[in-house]
C-alpha cells in the first residue's frame, strides 16, 4: 500500500470503519474513497457498481454490514444475516470486477463454534454448531470469508480475512437494545449515576468471559494484516483483554464513577461462555496490541460524553 493508493473503507461509519478511517490517514494514506457521507448503501447492487467504476479503489477494508450486541441478534436475525450477506456480495464481486489488488474482509469471533477448545484456533471454524443467540449473523460471517476463499481459488483474488476480538471505542453503538456489553453498560452505568441510582443489573450471570480490543488497536492490526499477511487462512486479531463480564463491568464503573452495587439478572442471555482467541500466528508476524484496557474504557467514555445527546430520558449518539 503507498501513501497515495485509493483505499475504500467499506462501512465507514461502523466502529471498525471510523477507526480504520482515522488510522490510515494518521499514517499519512490520504486518498481514502467512499467516505461517510459519500459511501454507496451496501446492499445497493447499483450504487455499489457506480461507486466501484468511479472511485476504483485498490485496496479495501471491508468492515461493513449491520452488527450489535447480544438484544440485537436475538431480535433482528434476518435484519443482521441479509444485510451482511448483501454487502459482502456486492462488494467482493465489484472488487474483483475492478481489480482490486488486496481486501481485508473482517468476521467475528462470533464465527467459531460455541464449543470450541479455547483460545480459538481458525482450524475450529466450520467443526460445530454455532453459538445460537448470533447464528444468523455468525453464518453471514462465515460466508463472507468462504466467499474470500472462493474468489482466490476461482480468480486469484487477494481477498484475506481477519477476525477480531470483542471490539469497543469511539464512535460505537450506545444504545440499549443494540450496542454490545461495553457501549451498552457504560451509557447505562451513566444514566445510573446521574439518576443517583443505587443498583445496576448487568445481564445474565456476569460469568462469560471475553476477549476485548480497543478499536485503535483493531484498526492498527487491520493495517498490519493488509500490509504483512497473504494466507489463504483467516488469522486472528487478538492478543487483548481477556475479562469476565463482572470484570469488564466493576471496570467500567470505575471509569464512569458509579458506585451503585452491580447485581445479576439472569433472566437475559449469557450467549457464549467463553471467547478468546488464539492470537499466536499474529504474534509471530510481529504484531500485538499496545492499548491499555482502561485508557481505552476512558478515551471511550470520554467520546460518549461528548457526542451522546440527551434527548428526554435517552442518550442519542450524534452522527460522526
Ligand atoms: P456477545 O459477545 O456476542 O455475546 O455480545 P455482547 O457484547 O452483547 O454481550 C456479551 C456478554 O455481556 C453477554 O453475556 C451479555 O449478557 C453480557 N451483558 C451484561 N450486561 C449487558 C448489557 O447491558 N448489554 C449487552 N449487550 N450485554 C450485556
Amino acid at each position: 500500500m503507498n501513501r497515495d493508493s485509493p483505499i475504500y473503507v467499506a462501512g465507514g461509519e461502523t466502529l471498525l470503519g471510523a477507526a480504520l478511517r482515522e488510522r490510515l490517514r494518521g499514517e499519512g494514506f490520504a486518498n481514502l474513497r467512499g467516505v461517510p457521507p459519500d459511501e454507496p448503501d451496501l446492499t445497493s447492487a447499483g450504487q455499489v457498481e457506480d461507486f466501484f467504476s468511479e472511485a476504483r479503489p485498490e485496496y479495501v477494508f471491508f468492515a461493513a454490514g449491520k452488527s450489535g450486541g447480544i438484544s440485537l441478534n436475538e431480535a433482528r436475525p434476518a435484519e443482521l444475516m441479509l444485510d451482511n450477506l448483501l454487502a459482502t456480495a456486492h462488494i467482493l464481486d465489484a472488487a474483483r470486477r475492478y481489480g482490486v489488488t488486496k481486501l481485508l474482509y473482517l468476521a467475528s469471533s462470533c464465527a467459531y463454534p460455541r464449543k470450541a477448545p479455547q483460545p480459538l484456533r481458525v482450524e475450529s471454524l466450520m467443526t460445530g454448531p454455532l453459538e445460537p443467540t448470533n447464528a444468523a449473523y455468525a453464518t453471514a460471517k462465515l460466508a463472507g470469508w468462504q466467499l474470500c476463499d472462493a474468489y482466490r481459488r476461482q480468480y486469484g483474488d487477494g481477498f484475506v480475512t481477519a477476525i477480531p476480538a470483542n471490539s469497543f471505542g469511539p464512535h460505537d453503538d450506545f444504545s440499549l437494545d443494540r450496542g454490545h456489553v461495553i457501549p451498552a453498560l457504560m451509557r447505562r452505568m451513566h444514566e445510573a449515576k446521574v439518576r443517583g441510582e443505587p443498583e445496576l443489573p448487568v445481564w445474565g450471570t456476569g460469568r462469560p468471559q471475553r476477549e476485548f480490543l480497543c478499536s485503535r488497536d483493531v484498526a492498527d492490526g487491520c493495517v498490519f494484516v493488509m500490509q504483512h499477511y497473504g494466507g489463504p487462512q483467516p488469522i486472528n486479531l487478538g492478543g487483548g483483554t481477556a475479562l469476565s463480564i463482572t470484570e469488564a463491568a466493576a471496570a467500567i464503573a470505575e471509569v464512569v464513577g458509579y458506585r451503585g452495587r452491580l447485581s445479576f439478572d439472569n433472566s437475559k442471555p449469557d450467549g457464549m461462555m467463553l471467547k478468546m482467541l488464539d492470537a499466536t500466528p499474529l504474534r509471530r508476524l510481529g504484531w500485538r496490541p499496545s492499548v491499555d484496557f482502561r485508557t481505552a474504557l476512558a478515551e471511550t467514555y470520554v467520546w460518549f460524553l461528548q457526542h451522546a445527546v440527551k434527548e428526554g430520558p435517552e442518550y442519542v449518539c450524534a452522527a460522526i
